[in-house]
């Protein structure tokens, strides 16, 4: 930030016979450094670095401009440009070039003004801005596009929105579904939760990560006649498709990739929702929501000869689990199922049940968690200093064509899913079989592949009765 400056003070030459003379100006934004960045802040550092060149302020201009294209008027930008004129003042110094100006045909006017009296200008993000040089000017006008682009880009995105909304019969814009907008008293206009909507949105999300599957979870919806988004009735993709919204955690979303917090408040903590991506995104999962399973134990047990899965199929009439195969085994349904329900009541009434399945902190899990973090906030940055024009739109695309996979992977490795909301309630329930009679099929599926392995071997010959002792069940993980 050592200026080599070439206005006015550096052409008095011998020691200045005053105190060169500092205009401060600062403009609010609705844009996300606007918000990030308050009027204080800007003219906080701004008042600094005339303290550290040693200049004396002799006024500090601040205009509300919400938005940074609108050509509102900028009535102390104005009064600043005045004062340029008059040659009351020796520098100009803002936050940023951009805070100055808001279009290249503003840049032009400023460039002659400055130039034919003499000003310098300062800025606390890009040091000089030596207008009197062509690089000068090349450097003012290059930040100056870019701020530009990115305003253009905002407003087209508005403008395509607006369309949408307008084919889509929707006069007045279209908000996302668990949050409406307000205006502020100062005439922003905010994001605010619908709690009833919010509701569904969280219901969703914990009936899918206790187990149950989409196709319940919408049947659910469509019975108690909650109205969805569409007004239709709900469908098994509107159900996945709300849930997953990265709005709902709180993201913003640019172009297809997550850039950075949204200035909405989350209706999902964070963990919660990249669980459920984990979750619908697993292929077991896919497969058991496409054809519903209609047995608590098809494709949970296998055959201990062959190890195909058991499949339920009719025996003299009675319904039983099969080797799906070559019928190595056969079990009556009741039998395997009162078995295994029982193990699980049982397994579920230890008084370890409560702790069993805390989240797997395991090491190897928070340093993923900690590396996607990081990446994040890396692609973060990266987003930060395109908008404010430190790198160019190829430069960012090479940064995010190289962090995207990295987190991907460390995200992958995160992936552990909590299992504790799928056996809320059951610990500990008073009236244990009641409650699980209540629950779907799908969740208590997931119970059981969440606790357990079942293999049913052969038994002796001709055995009538059921032998539990032919049945092998191996605990998982963290229920051992
Ligand atoms: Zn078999």
């Amino acid at each position: 930030m050592t200026a080599t400056l070439t206005g006015r003070i550096a052409r008095s030459g011998a020691p200045l016979a005053e105190v060169p003379r500092a205009a401060v100006y600062c403009r609010i934004s609705d844009d996300r450094r606007g918000l990030g960045l308050g009027v204080e802040r800007q003219r906080q550092d701004c008042h600094e670095l005339a303290r550290r060149h040693g200049w004396e302020i002799v006024g500090t201009y601040i205009d509300n401009d919400v938005s940074a294209y609108s050509g509102k008027p900028r009535p102390q930008y104005a009064d600043l440009m005045d004062a340029v004129r008059a040659a009351a003042v020796d520098v100009v110094l803002a936050w940023d070039p951009d805070r100055l100006h808001r279009s290249p045909a503003e840049l032009e006017s400023f460039i002659v003004a400055v130039e034919r009296a003499g000003v310098d200008v300062v800025t606390v993000q890009a040091g000089e801005w030596d207008l009197s040089t062509a690089n000068g000017r090349l450097t003012a006008r290059l930040l100056g596009s870019i701020a530009r682009h990115e305003s253009e880009h905002k407003s087209e995105r508005v403008r395509r929105a607006l369309e949408q909304n307008a084919t889509a019969g929707r006069p007045h814009g279209r908000r996302a579904y668990g949050w409406q907008r307000q205006r502020t008293p100062d005439g922003a206009v905010r994001e605010v939760v619908v709690p009833e909507e919010a509701a569904v949105v969280r219901r969703i999300a914990d009936a899918l990560l206790a187990g149950e599957s989409l196709r319940s979870v919408t049947a659910a919806l469509n019975a108690e006649g909650i109205p969805s988004p569409a007004g239709k009735p709900w469908g098994k993709n509107m159900v996945r498709a709300l849930v997953l919204r990265e709005r709902n955690a709180g993201l913003r979303v640019h172009q297809g990739e997550i850039v950075g917090d949204g200035a909405w408040d989350a209706i999902l903590d964070r963990g919660r929702w990249e669980q459920l991506r984990a979750a619908l995104s697993d292929p077991g999962r896919r497969t058991s929501t496409g054809t519903a399973a209609a047995h608590l134990l098809s494709g949970l047990a296998h055959c201990g000869v062959c190890g195909a899965a058991l499949r339920v199929a009719q025996n003299r009439g009675i319904p039983s689990y099969r080797c799906s195969a070559s019928g190595c085994v056969i079990r009556r349904k009741v039998d395997l199922d009162r078995l295994i329900v029982g193990l699980v009541a049982a397994r579920l009434a230890r008084p370890d049940a409560v702790s069993l399945f805390v989240p797997d902190d395991s090491v190897e899990r928070s340093a993923a968690l900690a590396e996607a973090e990081q990446l994040r906030g890396r692609l973060d940055h990266a987003a930060d200093q395109y908008a404010d024009g430190a790198i160019d739109g190829r430069q960012l695309e090479r940064i995010t064509a190289k962090l995207r996979p990295l987190l991907a992977e460390a995200e992958g490795r995160s992936r552990v899913l909590d299992p504790a909301p799928l056996l809320d309630g059951l610990v500990g329930a008073e009236h244990w079989a009641e409650v699980w009679e209540s629950l779907p099929l799908s969740r208590r599926r997931a119970v059981v592949d969440t606790l357990l392995t079942i293999t049913v071997n052969r038994t002796r010959q001709g055995a009538r009765t059921f032998d539990p002792e032919a049945v092998a069940i191996g605990w998982k993980g963290s229920a051992a």
